[in-house]
């Protein structure tokens, strides 16, 4: 299972951040994105960003999924 987010719609709320800290980040510019390896890549977003989900993170992030109040995370099976 991959992820991404679409920064365009984010809200900025950080309840991903709340659900699933090892998977999303709020960052200064007021945005989540996803995180790789424990950090946020510098040189991409969106989908470019996507990442793969460790099994023990999945669960975690379809609730995000499902909460999201911009409607903009994104899973890939
Ligand atoms: S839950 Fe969705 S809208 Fe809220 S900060 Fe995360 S990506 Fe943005």
């Amino acid at each position: 299972m991959k992820v991404w987010i679409d920064q365009e719609y984010c809200t900025g709320d950080g309840l991903c951040e709340e659900l699933c800290s090892a998977m999303f980040q709020l960052e200064d510019d007021g945005l989540a994105y996803v995180k790789e390896n424990g950090v946020v890549p510098s040189d991409r977003a969106g989908r470019e960003a996507m990442v793969a989900v460790s099994s023990d993170d999945e669960e975690a992030v379809r609730e995000a999924v499902q909460e999201c109040a911009g409607e903009c995370i994104f899973i890939e099976e």
